[in-house]
């Protein structure tokens, strides 16, 4: 670090030459991870280019489609980009999803019908879904529950998903129609399933009834390995456009690859029967998503280089992280273990003093909506909640763990770290 690199963060950002010293131990500690990750990031834009350059992409398809939008040559044509990046029969790319938890919604809703059975996997879901299945015990509401899908979980078994009670399940259930199983740890204290576990699981599915539909919760983990669940069997992914794959330029949407039937389905409950994916105009907005997938693959290595930074630092510093920094990783989030709101708190609050935008305002635990504990989330993003962005957010129950993820360049991440620890020393 040049020396006027260290007396700014000293002057400018409250940084400790303590913390200095820390933060420098973790860089020389972290040396090899990076280097890992510099050659996945390597190949998976070499997989973009290629993508992008197949299907011939040129000005006109950042089109600004109005109407109906029929004929959105730019739509349709970033939808087979997606595809072949994900090695699937199609894909839906949309601004019309309004997040990711839309586009799980649409797949599921989409390919389950009543008396199917939905058998979660990972144990319970992300948050968010739970009004989809209709376990939050909100009524009324729609919920997949309300329509007659049943649902069944199964929980994870040291960490791990129990393959042995998933294949009892399957086979002692035909009603079941889809596995959901959650590549991300979510708000979970696990590590993230590595594809080629994700791959086991698949096979273990297929192997009882190949009929199962396997559902990938595809979010933060994109361009993060070398290959995606779809490249190893699964029939349906999705996931967000302002996390990975938006490439922190997506101003919104959200994707859902597989194959094509499943994917159909899901364009028939995003807009309605007989339209699905042909109908909805892009405003204008496809040159973004096409330039953010084009970063996508260097963006996600940022980021997940802040993690591994905060996870070692951290360690350092005291507290239990997951994943460590070696571990090999899947997502982008990194969970810190306070056992104290607090510190919790103020390393939130410094993650949001940390950021390029809305630095001066302080984050504050609130009910959000769709999460059953008050929720803190410090993000000062260019993009209203983006989690490609240096983020972190945690539920505010014991033991009090924070999430961290994105940045969208790795200093900007080691400088947010830093101010977010001073502030909680
Ligand atoms: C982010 C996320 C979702 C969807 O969340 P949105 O905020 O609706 O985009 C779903 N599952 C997991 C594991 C996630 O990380």
């Amino acid at each position: 670090m040049l020396d006027i690199t260290k007396d700014f963060l000293i002057k400018n950002f409250n940084v400790n030459q303590e913390i200095i010293e820390l933060s420098q131990k973790a860089l020389e500690d972290v040396k090899d991870e990076f280097k890992k990750l510099d050659e996945i990031k390597e190949y998976n834009q070499m997989k973009v280019l290629s993508a992008l350059q197949e299907e011939r992409i040129s000005e006109m398809h950042f089109t600004n489609s109005s109407g109906y939008g029929y004929g959105d040559i730019g739509r349709d044509a970033l939808d087979r980009v997606y595809a072949k990046i994900f090695n699937t029969e199609a894909a839906l790319v949309r601004p019309h999803f309004v997040n990711g938890t839309h586009a799980i919604g649409a797949a599921l809703f989409g390919n389950l019908r009543p008396n199917d059975t939905m058998l979660s996997v990972c144990g319970s879901p992300y948050d968010t879904l739970h009004n989809i299945i209709g376990i939050s015990g909100e009524e009324n509401i729609g919920s997949l529950r309300e329509y007659g899908v049943k649902y069944k979980q199964i929980e994870l078994k040291n960490n791990k998903v129990d393959i042995e009670l998933m294949k009892t399940t399957i086979k002692k259930d035909s009603s079941i129609k889809l596995v959901h199983i959650q590549r991300s740890t979510g708000y979970g204290w696990r590590n993230s399933l590595l594809v080629n576990e994700i791959k086991v699981i698949i096979e273990a599915v297929k192997e009882i009834n190949p009929e199962v539909i396997c559902f990938v919760d595809n979010c933060y983990g994109e361009f993060i390995q070398t290959i995606e669940p779809t490249d190893v069997g699964a029939d349906l992914v999705a996931g967000s456009l302002i996390k990975n794959i938006g490439g922190g330029i997506a101003p919104t949407g959200g994707y859902i690859a597989g194959k094509e039937s499943y994917v159909n389905q899901a364009a028939y409950r995003l807009t309605i029967p007989g339209i699905g994916g042909e109908c909805g105009s892009t405003f204008g907005v496809m040159r973004s998503l096409f330039q953010g997938l084009f970063l996508a693959p260097h963006i996600a290595i940022e980021a997940v280089k802040g993690a591994i930074f905060c996870a070692r630092i951290m360690e350092l510093s005291g507290f239990e992280v997951l994943p460590k920094y070696n571990d090999e990783r899947s997502d982008i989030i990194q969970a810190i273990k306070f056992n104290d709101k607090e510190k919790l708190i103020k390393f939130c609050k410094g993650i949001q003093k940390g950021s390029p935008v809305d630095s001066h305002v302080e984050c504050e635990p609130w009910d959000m909506p769709g999460y059953t504990d008050q929720v803190i989330m410090a993000a000062g993003a260019f993009i209203q909640g983006s989690s490609i962005e240096l983020s972190a957010d945690a539920p505010i129950r014991e033991p009090y763990i924070a999430y961290l993820q994105g940045g969208l360049t790795f200093e900007h991440a080691k400088t947010g770290i830093l101010i977010a620890l001073s502030k909680m020393m």
